[in-house]
Order: structure tokens, then C-alpha cells, then sequence
């Protein structure tokens, strides 16, 4: 999937004393099968590109276009391609068991999956059968955070999205999240990573976007 930005903005609480413009003027196109490095200081802009990206919010100014057409038309569609991790995701847990949580978006997408699928996933960050009949509110930090990830993989997305990750994971969990997006690379599906800390993920990228107080101020390719 092609996703082209055009001349974006996104300004909240406009025309108040509080006006923030959040992104400012962000041209930006890239494919679904890149794997990307969003870099910048905290309040830079990264989780509101985030959340435009996975049509959340609308911007303020500037144009969408997902394959060429108005993605919020046909939300629905596009973000079933998405699997998005917002900062501290096991915030966002509500449903009574890891099985409902981890379940949850395949269902709502329509994707199947087999037993098989969910133990392999679960195995994938570390887990076992087990945790499924637990209540997610009642697990470790670390469980989690496991559990957080392992729900935005199964309904299969073409494209992973990471809002710093490795807030709050020991290394370990570090590790898993390397493994996940390696395993994205061997299937030449591509991943954005919005990090502080761009160390951590540079060899897995192949593009670095730089904002700076809402602004982009460098595109680069990472040369191997
Ligand atoms: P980052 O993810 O790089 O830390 P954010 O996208 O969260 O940056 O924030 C960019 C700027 O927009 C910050 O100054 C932040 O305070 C502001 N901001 C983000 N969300 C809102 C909101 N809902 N209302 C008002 N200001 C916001």
C-alpha cells in the first residue's frame, strides 16, 4: 500500500490561548513494505503521526491518500492492513480474559485463525497456553506488555507500527520486539518505529524520519 501525506498539519485546541500545532506541514510518502525509524525528542510529533496514520485523527490541514483515495472513507479496510502498538499499550486492555484481549482484532476483522496460530503467537513473545484464562488486568507489567503485542499480531497485519516500544520492557522483552520486527523484514513487510532512542532500532531500518517540533527536518536512507 502506497501512503502519501500532503502538506499535513495538525493543530489541537485551534484558536484558543493553547493552540498546539502538533505537525506542521509534513510531506511524507512511503510504502507499506518499508521499514522506517521515526526519530524525535519527546513532544516532536511522533504519536500524532501515529494516530493520523492509523486514522484516528484527521488533520487539521492537508491531504490523505492511502493507494491514491481518501483512507477515512474506508477506515475500516485500512486498518485491518495495521498493527499498532501506542505507548504503554496495555492501557488499553478492556475485555475479562488474554484469549478475548489477544483475539479480539482478528475477530473484529474477520481474519480466522486456528488454535495453532494463537499458541505460536503466544510462544512468540514468550508466553504459554496457560495465560489465555487469565484476567489481563491481574498479570505482571511484563505479561502485559506481551500480551499487549501479541494482540495487534494475530488478525496477520501487513505493516507494524510501534510507538516506542521498549517503554518499561527489561531486555527480554526488548529482544522479542526484535524478533517480531525481524520476522516482519524476512517477509518483506515493512514496520514504522517511533523511538527516542534510535540506537536500538537503527540496523532494522531502512529509512530514518526526523521531526523536530512538528516539523520534518530530515528523510534519510540508511546505507548497509
Ligand atoms: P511525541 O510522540 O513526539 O512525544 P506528540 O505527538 O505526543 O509528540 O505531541 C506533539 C505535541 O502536541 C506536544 O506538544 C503535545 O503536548 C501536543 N499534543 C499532543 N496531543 C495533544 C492533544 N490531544 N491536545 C493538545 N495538545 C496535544
Amino acid at each position: 500500500m502506497k501512503v502519501e501525506l500532503i502538506d499535513i498539519s495538525v493543530i489541537f485546541e485551534k484558536n484558543t490561548d493553547v493552540e498546539k500545532v502538533a505537525l506542521s506541514n509534513i510531506n511524507l510518502s512511503f510504502t507499506t513494505d518499508e521499514r522506517i525509524l521515526l526519530v524525535g525528542n519527546t513532544g516532536s510529533g511522533k504519536t500524532t503521526l501515529i494516530y493520523l496514520l492509523d486514522l484516528l485523527i484527521k488533520p487539521s490541514s492537508g491531504k490523505i491518500f492511502y493507494d491514491g483515495t481518501n483512507p477515512f472513507e474506508k477506515a475500516y479496510n485500512f486498518r485491518k492492513e495495521f498493527g499498532v502498538a501506542f505507548q504503554i499499550p496495555e492501557r488499553q486492555f478492556f475485555n475479562e480474559t488474554v484469549e478475548q484481549e489477544i483475539t479480539y482484532a482478528a475477530k473484529n476483522f474477520g481474519v480466522s485463525y486456528t488454535k495453532e496460530d494463537l499458541k505460536k503467537l503466544l510462544i512468540s513473545v514468550g508466553l504459554n497456553e496457560e495465560i489465555l484464562y487469565k484476567s489481563p488486568f491481574k498479570l505482571s507489567g511484563g505479561e502485559q506488555r506481551k500480551i499487549a503485542i501479541a494482540s495487534i499480531l494475530l488478525h496477520n497485519p501487513k505493516f507494524l507500527i510501534f510507538d516506542e516500544p521498549t517503554a518499561g520492557l527489561d531486555l527480554k522483552g526488548y529482544l522479542s520486539i526484535r524478533k517480531i520486527l525481524e520476522s516482519f523484514r524476512n517477509q518483506n513487510k515493512g514496520y514504522i518505529i517511533a523511538t527516542h532512542e534510535p540506537e536500538l532500532f537503527m540496523d532494522l531500518c531502512e529509512r530514518v524520519i526526523t521531526l523536530e517540533d512538528g516539523k520534518m527536518v530530515s528523510d534519510e536512507v540508511i546505507k548497509k
